[in-house]
């Protein structure tokens, strides 16, 4: 087996294949799925291996580690191997009359044995029916579905003591034909299933019935042109039941006691997540429940065969009925005694992956900042690929998703960037018109302030006058302020990128502003490659307007926090504060040119939106969270900023 990693992963996305349409986003059960630069990339370490993302994607854009070149290898090893096939064969392959073809063609690809994991499923459903009838089992879900098993341990650890203790058919197969045939034995599974391929080290190899097919294209394999063959022992009886729905418990044998309402079968992403929720409430005491990822293993993401569900059952069915017919039943109850010595016990880890649900304060600033106020806003129209609003804004918290997958919220966004750009069209040419002006403005300004200045330091303190000239000079000082804002403006519509060491930078623009004493300043430093491209200069000021917001947030002093991230994809700098806030009603104004809520003569109002259009020509995004009410907690705002990497 193959241990994946985020960078080693089992199902990913092929990238440029995606067109974003979040319909992968919509059928992940585990939430394990991201838009990084405008793909939806799958995240391994949420990942449960299911494959519905492979299923559902239209343009083929999602795919799974391929086991074909080790199959190959082991092929031409020289050791003796074996196709161990999962019982779905038979719903896979259905243009191949006869099961003994299909035989043929594996043989003739290299392999010495091909057995049937079915038998395993006979062994591994004696265990769940001793489990099932046993009045001191408790709750019990099933095991023997990878996904399930990845779900529980990943998402609910508190119920993985309820997963039964039992093998999966396919493991509990590879105990049986290596005590038959030897432990030198190559083993291949192959089945409907992406997540065998992560479920344990008992095979060599785990294809998926949709790469066996590649085999036989690739080496010409053609099942007109085969002998044909039989599987080899142990043959299996009822166990091939398995893929289909309630598979378990017709492999048990329903008709001997055990009734099909004591177990609740719960099959398919809806299903099964409900079913694990009813349990973790405590709805569910005492319970059986046979969980299935997929609509039974038949529907599995390995199988080329999407459609005819019904045709498929019975292709099983009939499959089943007339192996039992020829089934020589000593022979089969000699084989179980036999093998029944194996142990087939299994343990289970948790191997927790989840996120705390955000506070409420947080998931309600995000819809708000999704233009979602009231409950009419709520649209829940699932265009996001998540449920309902709500559960978006959660997945925002938890930095799995982002407010512009909000399709009416884009489209209003559309409609306001049209009259922005109309604006900003405008401001453009203001902006010419006003930088030469405050260009020549500057010149006097600066001479006005200067002498009024002189005249502060010569006149007496306690004068009439005094105060008169004080005015002048500070009203010339504001004068220079908005001069320099409006410059700014008209100045920034280039980036030019030059490779820097963010920390250093960032150490750098803390000497740009004035820190009064009261103030704390910290450096988090979580960059893995502190190396970015960003146009230094205009960043700078970027740093700067929002370090003096921060302070002048914070009047009686407090603690400002900048915050250095980095992943593959992206950088993040955070800014913190402890001041006072911005209250909900002013986070769409504060980027408009000129809102200030800062004294007449203090504010410009023109920080955040030179911020803002520096950001966006790095691509970036900005993101605030803000607290003005004690009661809810500290108060204070960041501004969280996060530039790609690949500009
Ligand atoms: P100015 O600083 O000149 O007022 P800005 O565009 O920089 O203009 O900011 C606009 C407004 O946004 C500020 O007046 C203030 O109300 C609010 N603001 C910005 N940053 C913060 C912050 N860190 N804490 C509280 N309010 C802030
Ligand atoms: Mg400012």
């Amino acid at each position: 087996m193959h241990r994946f990693t985020e960078d080693n992963p089992l199902v990913y996305t092929v990238k440029g294949l995606c067109r974003v349409c979040y319909t992968c986003v919509r059928e992940c059960p585990a939430k394990a799925i991201k838009i990084i630069n405008g793909q939806a990339e799958v995240i391994t370490a949420r990942c449960i291996a299911c494959g519905n993302c492979v299923i559902v994607c239209s343009q083929s854009a999602k795919t799974y580690y391929s086991s074909i070149e080790k199959v190959y290898q082991l092929l031409e090893s020289g050791k003796k191997t074996m196709l161990c096939i999962a019982p779905s064969f038979a719903a896979e392959f259905t243009e191949i009359e006869d099961y003994r073809i299909l035989v043929g063609m594996i043989k003739t690809l290299g392999f010495d044995y091909v057995t049937e994991v079915s038998f395993g499923a006979d062994l591994v459903a004696i265990q769940y029916k001793e489990l099932f009838e046993d009045e001191k089992a408790g709750t019990v879900i099933t095991s023997d579905c990878p996904a399930i098993v990845n779900y529980i341990t990943q998402y609910y650890p508190d119920l993985v003591d309820f997963l039964a203790k039992i093998d999966s058919p396919a493991i509990a197969m590879s105990k049986v034909v290596k005590e038959k045939y030897g432990e030198d034995l190559k083993l291949v599974f192959a089945g409907p299933c992406i997540a065998k391929k992560a479920e344990s080290q008992a095979f060599d190899a785990n294809l998926t019935f949709e790469e066996l097919r590649i085999i036989f294209t690739e080496k010409n394999i053609n099942h007109q042109a085969v002998i044909k063959s039989e599987f080899d022992p142990p043959y299996s009886g009822k166990g091939a039941f398995f893929p289909v729905n309630h598979g378990l418990l017709k492999s048990i044998d329903k008709t001997e006691g055990l009734g099909e309402g004591e177990v609740i079968t719960a099959e398919g992403k809806a299903k099964f997540k409900e079913a694990i929720e009813e349990l973790q409430n405590g709805l569910l005491k005492n319970q059986h429940l046979e969980l299935l990822c997929c609509d039974g293993c038949i529907e599995g993401p390995g199988m080329t065969q999407r459609d005819m569900k019904l045709v498929k059952r019975l292709k099983i069915s009939n499959y089943v009925k007339d192996k039992l017919k020829n089934l020589k039943i000593d022979d089969w109850e000699n084989n179980i005694e036999k093998y029944s010595k194996i142990s087939l016990a299994r343990r289970f880890a948790p191997r927790d992956r989840r996120i705390p649900l955000p506070k409420n304060e947080e998931i309600e600033q995000v819809l708000f900042s999704m233009g979602k106020t009231s409950e009419k806003d709520m649209l829940n129209c699932g265009a996001c690929g998540y449920i309902t609003c709500r559960e978006l804004a959660i997945a925002v918290c938890e930095d799995l998703a982002e407010p512009e997958m909000c399709l009416p919220f884009t489209i209003e966004q559309l409609s306001d960037t049209k009259e922005a750009l109309k604006q900003s069209e405008k401001l453009a040419s203001m902006g010419q018109v006003s930088a030469g002006i405050a260009h020549e403005l500057n010149n006097p300004l600066g001479i006005i302030t200067l002498y009024s200045s002189i005249l502060c330091d010569e006149l007496d303190k306690e004068s009439e006058l005094y105060e008169d000239v004080q005015i002048i000079n500070e009203q010339a000082e504001r004068c220079k302020n908005i001069v320099g804002g409006l410059l700014n403006f008209a100045r920034k519509n280039k980036i030019h990128l030059k490779e820097i060491n963010l920390i250093d930078f960032i150490k750098r623009s803390f000497t740009s502003f004035i820190k009064p004493d009261n103030i704390e300043i910290e450096l988090i430093n979580q960059m893995k490659n502190p190396l970015v491209k960003i146009d230094a200069e205009q960043m700078m000021q970027v740093i700067t307007n929002l370090g003096k917001n921060a302070i002048d947030a914070m009047p009686q002093g407090g603690r400002l926090m900048v915050k250095l991230r980095d992943n593959d994809n992206e950088f993040i700098i955070e800014i913190s504060d402890t001041g006072v806030g911005i209250p909900k009603e002013n986070f769409e104004k504060i980027f408009t040119p000129f809102f200030t809520t800062k004294g007449v003569s203090k504010g410009t109002g023109l920080g955040l939106p030179l911020v803002y259009g520096i950001v966006k020509m790095h691509r970036g995004k900005i993101r605030i969270k803000s607290n003005t009410e004690p009661e809810k907690g500290k108060t204070g705002t960041t501004f969280k900023i996060s530039i790609p990497k690949n500009l």
